[in-house]
């Protein structure tokens, strides 16, 4: 008997589905890449319990005739590609003709659809690729489709799905990715009878990120347009030769702008959302050098491109491109992003070194040595813990407009040119037990930002707002561990905008924002009031401070702790409340931040894993003075 045998249409479907479909916002994807083939208007996209329990998208595109809607569940079944030829240039967003058996294979499935010049429409019902029923119905124009049960049939693939929220984030994620790149349309989705957007159709690619975004995030973006020719050595002739470009529509985000993931970044090629390396590259090399080290920009890159110059038939899901011209795309987008960045002029020039970095001549002489107030609020009341003249010329934020290709040092990072990187040494934890508070004299500060110190012939280099924010860290933690965190009500309640996706996510970790001292309430649509926050938190860093939360915490949701989104809160809390730099101290202000800082459990490194002190003992100044 042979060993070789075909698999059954069933079993192959299934297969196939594991490829396509791996959760619901892959169905979502799937059938509004449909709809939008089909020339749809109106997209209105339904969910229950994250689409596990139920998916249904409708569309006013232009249906399908009763034959055709029987074979579109046929696999290798298509209306949009006939030849090989047609594979070179593919100017719809699904061509495999795999996406209906394989969703119909692992759920129970609805079509109802109707051409316009059909005078009845068609139901077909489907479980598991086998056709239950088809009858004729009356409805208008267009095509709905609902999926139940998704993977009742595959366990193995039910087991891995994520909590309905999670599976709901990702479906909003992959809707708002739609909605940018088809401003053009209307796009709905209402998840368990609550409408979460209904973007209405608009003109502008600007309006379109208003409605998805809100206006804040629109004012920290610059746009961009800028086009380029394919082939720069061909010129329009008399044969009718027409030069192709090359598109670009950008918005990026200025350099204040600082995300922790990539979650910022949208890249769409001829209205589809793609995932490229070399347009993650491009962008970020755009940024070198702008942005501190491990920060992302938010972007939104739209690129129109010949189809023939774009192979998208790389991956089933199709969200992997190749492109002909790899590095003539990579060095126009990397080009024109950092023109526009430095076009934009969004801070004064500027350049550490070193002979300006004077100690702060203010510092009383006469001042004990030692003279600790336990608390930080009391003993300092004029410390302002944000105040306007610091954000108006952020020392991190300032960058070179002249020179483009200047190194910035960033006081970020602790390897700030203050010391030659190699000679550079943090503060050993193990070393602590050498020192007090009481050998800790604070001389200075250099630019208002770091606080210089002698300890025992040693130098020490305290970069003050993380020490604050150690000192703050662990303060926040500890009263959230006892129950007991202060907190502060504002006068008017400060109302805050929020993406969808935003919304969904604030929706998992509101439980721990009231347990932390934040009381929010929602307020209307995808607005919410905040009515108190923690106390040592102000109002200025507030909007930040929640943007950053529920941008950052997107993906972990999904695989972290709950007690590593309490440290995260705690951080970010304390990262928004901390002495920030620029920031000048009085003596008193000094000794008690590193009084504080010594009484921390971990004084040596702040919550996000940066150094806090910097150590140059005292054999490393007299080697360097050559007196050793
Ligand atoms: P593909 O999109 O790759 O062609 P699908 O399995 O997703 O394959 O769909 C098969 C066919 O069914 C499509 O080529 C299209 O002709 C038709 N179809 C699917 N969804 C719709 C819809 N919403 N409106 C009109 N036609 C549709
Ligand atoms: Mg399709």
């Amino acid at each position: 008997m042979s060993k070789v045998r075909l698999l059954p249409e069933s079993l192959a479907n299934k297969i196939a589905a594991g490829e396509v479909v791996e959760r619901p916002a892959s169905v979502v994807k799937e059938l509004i890449e449909n709809s939008l083939d089909a020339k749809a208007q109106n997209l209105r996209v339904i969910v229950r319990a994250g689409g596990k329990q139920l998916i249904q998208v409708l569309d006013d595109g232009e249906g399908l005739s009763p034959d055709d809607a029987l074979l579109a569940f046929e696999r290798h079944a298509t209306s949009k590609i006939i030849k090989a030829e047609d594979l070179t240039e593919i100017t719809t967003l699904g061509f495999r003709g795999e996406a209906l058996p394989s969703i119909a294979g692992v759920s129970r499935l609805t079509m109802e659809t109707r051409t316009q010049d059909q005078p009845l429409g068609t139901s077909l019902e489907i479980a598991g690729t086998r056709i239950l029923g088809v009858k004729e119905i009356a409805r208008p124009q267009g095509t709905s489709v609902l999926v139940r049960d998704l993977f009742f049939n595959v366990p193995a693939r039910k087991k891995f799905l994520r909590a309905d929220s999670t599976e709901l984030s990702h479906i909003v994620n992959i809707l708002t990715q739609y909605a940018l790149a088809y401003p053009e349309n209307n796009i709905a989705l209402t998840s368990s009878g609550r409408e979460l957007f209904n973007f209405q159709s608009v003109v502008q690619l600007k309006e379109r990120l208003f409605q998805v975004f809100g206006s804040d995030l629109l004012k920290q973006l610059v746009e961009l347009k800028a086009e380029l020719p394919l082939f720069p050595n061909q010129t329009q002739n008399k044969e009718g030769f027409v030069q192709e470009h090359i598109h670009l529509h950008a918005f990026v985000s200025s350099p204040d702008v600082h995300k922790l993931n990539r979650n910022s970044l949208y890249f769409f090629v001829n209205q589809r959302m793609v995932r490229d390396k070399m347009l993650i590259h491009a962008l970020l090399e755009a940024y070198r050098r702008i942005l501190p080290s491990g920060a992302f920009p938010v972007a939104l890159l739209f690129i129109e491109i010949p189809y023939s110059e774009v192979d998208v038939n790389v991956h089933p899901s199709k969200t992997e491109v190749r492109f002909r011209k790899q590095s003539l795309i990579h060095d126009f987008l990397q080009e024109s992003i950092r023109k526009a960045l430095m076009n934009a002029r969004f801070q004064t020039p500027f350049s550490v070194q070193p002979e300006k970095l004077k100690v702060n001549p203010r510092i009383p002489q006469s001042q004990p040595p030692h003279k600790v107030s336990n608390n930080f609020q009391k003993g300092l009341p004029e410390l302002p813990l944000s105040s306007d003249s610091v954000k108006a010329t952020p020392l991190e934020n300032r960058l070179t407009s002249q020179s483009p290709d200047t190194p910035i040092s960033s006081p970020l990072c602790a390897t700030s040119g203050l010391i030659p990187r190699e000679e550079q040494q943090t503060w050993d934890v193990n070393d602590i037990k050498m020192s007090n508070s009481r050998d800790i004299q604070p001389l200075g500060q250099i630019e208002e930002s770091f606080i210089v110190a002698s300890e025992k012939g040693s130098l020490l280099i305290i970069d003050q707002h993380v020490a604050h924010e150690r000192i703050l860290y662990e303060k926040i933690l500890s009263e959230r561990q006892n129950g007991k965190i202060e907190t502060q009500g504002l006068l008017l309640p400060l109302i805050v905008e929020l993406t969808p996706q935003q919304q969904i996510i604030l929706d998992n970790i509101s439980k721990e924002l009231n347990s932390c001292g934040f009381e929010v309430e929602p307020f209307g649509h995808r607005t919410l009031a905040i009515k108190s926050v923690p106390a040592d938190l102000t109002t200025a860093d507030l909007k930040k401070l929640l943007g950053e939360l529920l941008d950052g915490l997107d993906k972990e949701t999904q695989k972290v702790s709950l007690e590593r989104i309490k440290e995260k809160i705690a951080a970010s809390i304390a990262c928004h409340a901390a002495i920030k730099i620029n920031t000048h101290l009085e003596y008193s202000k000094m000794t008690w931040l590193i009084d504080e800082l010594l009484k921390t459990k971990y004084p040596t490194t702040c919550p996000h894993g940066r150094p806090i002190i910097l150590r140059y003992n005292k054999t490393e100044i007299l080697k360097a003075f050559k007196r050793i």
